[in-house]
């Protein structure tokens, strides 16, 4: 009972501070769990905000290549009006004379497969048939169209028409021209020319393509559409972009103010332009390709992150190109998302760092609590004056005596004529005679032996695991070492202080409790009182004097 009594003390305090432990570790990771959900829900906005600026760029590019196609078509149109009007509107001559008349800039003509360019009137004076001669005139009509179709105040793209009959190539740049011809391949399955024919395009339908210009990286992307006349095709008009033109087409696609860089690639991911928008100097890895090619697999978009660089991509229609942009974590950091995490960042520090504030300091308090209750429990057990237990403290302590020691003896000390000493040379010097006293005692007794002030100038020593005999030895000390030393008072005369003692031994009655013993050894002392003080008593009768 008294174990849980003296225990009360320090278990709560252990245990407030494992609550308090607690409390906090759970506080934090509630919280570091909402956080955490907070962040998920910013990069999948995120993630939502970059797929719709790439879509956005998609649907811009998409619609400028489809206003090309439409553009194709209407020239079309108009080209195989003109061929088949030989007083075709705004030519006011016969076919013939067309060459005659100076218009406009030079239509330029290539031969084609041979990268011969010469100016159409030494190419063909008079050496072809009607048919090329008749397509010749049609694109000389309609030649004042030609940088309309293209947009030419928009884009470095050149309108051209290849003729199928006589294989030329007639554009208005020398410089297109050239291009075509370089990169024209009779042979590729894929070229333009060939996908204009009535096996491979029975729809007649315009179409995207592709060529790798001979002995350069660059690539012409064309928009063609295949001329039919008389039931019979004829050639092929289409649109050149060269590598610039896609890219300045890009730049001009992309939303004000973007922190991603565009890049447009081929199928395989071989770029078609630079990249542009905001520069971050990411070129994509092998992997990065790699994972671009499988996840288009399944869908025309995706987004995923590599490193520190998120890379969205998706698949434009028609053109057979990519669109693929990348952000850096900088960039990131510098749209809204970005500066929102930033700022889910910083307060989650301030957050954590709070905690641990608040944290210190409940610990710090309740330590200090502790430290009050302590000492609260030291000024309950202990004597003010002497520093020895007082009655409660020394019966709490014996009583916490493990059983090893239950075979103890119980020595009580009463100090000789204390009264007069108050009465005489007042209570200050009887306090002083107690402090010395207590001194001379603690000299006696061993570490183990337990002293306790249990009454005015009585004392009490719980001496474990001895017998009667070891008891009668100590009480025996303390008597000589108290009377062989006096108190020297502030005049310098000495006052002896002796005490009288009482003996008993939990052998001699092992059924007795320890208050009862402690009630023998009181009797006994009383007894050395009796024979005249300063005196060890035990059993019974028995004296001894030392
Ligand atoms: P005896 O030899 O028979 O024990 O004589 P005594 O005078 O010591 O006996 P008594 O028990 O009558 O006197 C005890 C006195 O101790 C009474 C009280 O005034 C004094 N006393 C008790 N506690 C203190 C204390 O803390 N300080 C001081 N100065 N005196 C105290
Ligand atoms: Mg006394
Ligand atoms: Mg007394």
């Amino acid at each position: 009972m008294s174990t849980s009594r003296a225990n009360r003390f320090r278990l709560p305090l252990a245990n407030t501070l494992r609550v308090i432990h607690l409390c906090f570790i759970f506080v934090f990771v509630l919280t570091a769990i909402l956080f955490w959900q907070q962040g998920q829900l910013f990069s999948q906005g995120y993630r939502t905000g970059q797929l719709s600026h790439l879509e956005s760029v998609i649907a811009r590019l998409e619609s400028r290549a489809q206003y090309k196609v439409d553009n194709l078509r209407y020239l079309k149109r108009i080209f195989i009006e003109a061929m088949d009007d030989p007083i075709f509107p705004g030519s006011p001559v016969a076919p013939w004379e067309v060459n005659e008349n100076a218009i406009q800039r030079p239509l330029w003509i290539g031969e084609l497969p041979l990268p011969d360019t010469v100016t159409e009137d030494e190419a063909f004076q008079g050496k072809e048939s009607q048919e090329v001669r008749n397509q010749l005139n049609g694109l000389r009509k309609i030649q004042g169209l030609f940088p309309l179709a293209t947009g030419e105040h928009e884009l470095l793209a050149d309108l051209y028409y290849i003729s199928r009959e006589g294989e030329f190539i007639a554009s208005l740049s020398q410089e297109v021209n050239e291009q075509l011809i370089n990169s024209y391949n009779p042979h590729e399955k894929q070229g333009s020319f060939v996908l204009a024919s009535p096996l491979l395009n029975p729809r007649r339908a315009p179409f995207w393509t592709r060529q790798n210009i001979a002995n350069s990286d660059e690539t012409v992307i064309n928009a063609a559409i295949p001329v039919d006349f008389g039931g019979e095709w004829v050639g092929l008009l289409g649109i050149a972009f060269d590598n610039q033109s896609v890219q300045k087409f890009l730049a001009s696609s992309l939303p004000e103010g973007t922190q991603s860089a565009y890049r447009l690639y081929d199928e395989q991911l071989k770029p078609l332009t630079k990249a542009v928008g905001a520069e971050n100097n990411v070129q994509l890895n092998v992997e990065q390709k790699k994972t671009i090619l499988k996840m288009l697999i399944d869908k025309p978009r995706g987004t995923f992150r590599s490193g520190s660089v998120f890379i969205t991509f998706g698949k434009l229609r028609g053109t057979h190109s990519v669109l693929v942009s990348t952000q850096t974590l900088s960039q990131g950091l510098h749209e809204d998302f970005g500066r929102f995490s930033l700022l889910l960042v910083t307060m989650f520090l301030i957050f954590v760092l709070s905690l641990l504030g608040a944290h210190r300091i409940i610990c710090r308090l309740v330590g200090n609590m502790g430290n009050l209750q302590r000492e609260m429990q030291h000024h309950a057990l202990h004597d003010d004056l002497t520093g020895v237990l007082n009655r409660r403290g020394f019966f709490e302590k014996t009583s916490q005596v493990s059983p090893n020691y239950v075979d103890y003896t119980l020595v009580l000390l009463d100090l000789d004529h204390f009264k007069k000493v108050n009465d005489m040379d007042g209570h200050q010097v009887g306090d002083n005679v107690l402090i010395h006293a207590t001194g001379r005692i603690q000299r006696a007794i061993r570490k183990q032996d337990i002293l306790g002030r249990i009454g005015g100038e009585e004392f009490c020593i719980y001496l474990p695991n001895s017998d009667l005999k070891t008891g009668i030895m100590v009480a025996t000390r303390i008597k000589w070492e108290l009377e062989s030393s006096a108190l020297i008072l502030e005049d310098g005369s000495q006052l002896p202080v002796t005490a009288s003692l009482g003996v008993a031994s939990y052998r001699e009655h092992p059924e007795y409790m320890l208050e009862q013993i402690q009630s023998l050894a009181d009797m006994r002392m009383y007894r050395a009182k009796a024979r005249g003080r300063n005196q060890v008593c035990w059993l019974g009768e028995d004296k001894f004097q030392a």
